[in-house]
C-alpha cells in the first residue's frame, strides 16, 4: 500500500443505484396484475439482458384462494461467470405491497405502495451490481436473483407471502446453489441491520464474514447483534435445506416512527448512502477482498 492510501475506494457508487431506485419509484406501483407490474418487469428483463451472461424469466400462475384471483408472476434470474463451483444467489424482491394496511389514514388502506425500501431498495442494489460484475472474473458463479409475490401475503398467515421464493426453491431452473443472500428494506436512510435470527441459525459464518466486511469498511449500518425473527424470501431456501440469510431493516424508519407498509415508503425516506453500504458489503464479498 502507498504512503498516504489510509482506506479502501468503493466501487459501489450509492448514487447509481439510488438513481435505480427512483427509476423503478417513477413506473409507480408494481403489484401483481398491475400496469407497473408488467413495465417493471420488462424494464428489468431489458436490463439485466444487458450485463449478465444469460437471463432467465421463470414464469408461473399463482392462484390466491383468498382473494379468488390469479397472478402471472415472474422470478427473473440473471446469471454471471457460468459453469464455476459453489453458486451463490443475491436476491432481493420486486414486487410491492398490493395495500398500506399500516398507514394512518384508513381511508388509503386497501391502495397499493410505492416501496421504495420495500422492493425497489433490493433490486437496486442488484442492478448495480450487476453492471460491476458484467467486468468481473469470479471464482464462483453469482446469480442475481428478482423475486416476484414476496409481499403479497396477510400478516399472521405466511401462505401468500414469498410466492416467488416459494415456487423457484420447488422449481429450481440453476444448479442448486450453495448459499443465498436476500437484500429487503436496505434503502432506508436510518438504515440499522441487526443479525436477523433465521439467518444467523441458518449460515452464522457468513453473517459473521459481511458484517466483519462493514467494519472493516466502517459502516456502522451493520450492527452486532440479534435482530427478530423475519419471514422472508430467504426462509423457503431454509426449508429446503440451503444456507440463507436476510439483510434487512425492518424498523423503518426507526423504532417510533413507521413507514413500512404505508404510503410513507417513498425515495425521500430512502438515501444513496445505505444503498453503497450494503451493496460495498456485497461486492467486497463476492470479489473476495
Ligand atoms: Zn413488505
Amino acid at each position: 500500500m502507498a504512503i498516504g492510501c489510509n482506506s479502501a475506494s468503493s466501487e459501489f457508487d450509492g448514487q447509481q443505484a439510488f438513481q435505480y431506485l427512483e427509476q423503478q419509484c417513477e413506473i409507480g406501483t408494481r403489484e401483481p396484475g398491475s400496469p407497473g407490474h408488467r413495465q417493471a418487469k420488462n424494464m428489468y428483463l431489458n436490463f439485466f439482458k444487458q450485463h449478465a451472461d444469460t437471463v432467465i424469466a421463470q414464469e408461473f400462475e399463482q392462484e390466491i384462494g383468498i382473494d379468488n384471483v390469479t397472478y402471472n408472476l415472474t422470478n427473473i434470474v440473471s446469471g454471471f461467470n457460468m459453469g464455476k463451483t459453489k453458486p451463490l444467489i443475491i436476491g432481493a424482491h420486486w414486487d410491492t405491497r398490493p395495500r398500506a394496511e399500516k398507514d394512518p389514514d384508513p381511508a388509503r388502506r386497501n391502495q397499493p405502495i410505492l416501496g421504495a425500501n420495500d422492493g425497489a431498495s433490493g433490486v437496486a442494489v442488484l442492478m448495480h451490481l450487476a453492471e460491476l460484475m458484467a467486468d468481473l472474473e469470479l471464482d464462483r458463479t453469482i446469480y442475481l436473483v428478482l423475486f416476484d409475490g414476496e409481499d403479497y401475503g396477510y400478516h399472521g398467515d405466511n401462505t401468500y407471502f414469498c410466492l416467488g421464493s416459494k415456487y423457484f426453491v420447488d422449481n429450481l431452473p440453476i444448479p442448486q446453489p450453495e448459499q443465498v443472500i436476500i437484500v429487503d428494506m436496505i434503502g432506508d436512510a436510518q438504515l440499522s441491520i441487526p443479525m436477523e435470527r433465521y439467518s444467523y441459525r441458518s449460515n452464522s459464518q457468513l453473517m459473521k464474514k459481511l458484517w466483519k466486511i462493514a467494519e472493516e469498511r466502517g459502516y456502522d449500518q451493520f450492527k452486532y447483534h440479534l435482530g427478530e425473527i423475519i419471514y422472508d424470501d430467504h426462509v423457503p431456501f431454509i426449508q429446503a435445506g440451503i444456507k440463507a440469510i436476510d439483510l434487512i431493516d425492518f424498523y423503518y424508519p426507526n423504532r417510533h416512527m413507521n413507514y413500512w407498509h404505508t404510503h410513507q415508503d417513498t425515495p425521500d425516506k430512502c438515501s444513496p448512502e445505505s444503498l453503497e453500504a450494503v451493496g460495498q458489503v456485497l461486492y467486497d464479498y463476492i470479489t473476495g477482498k
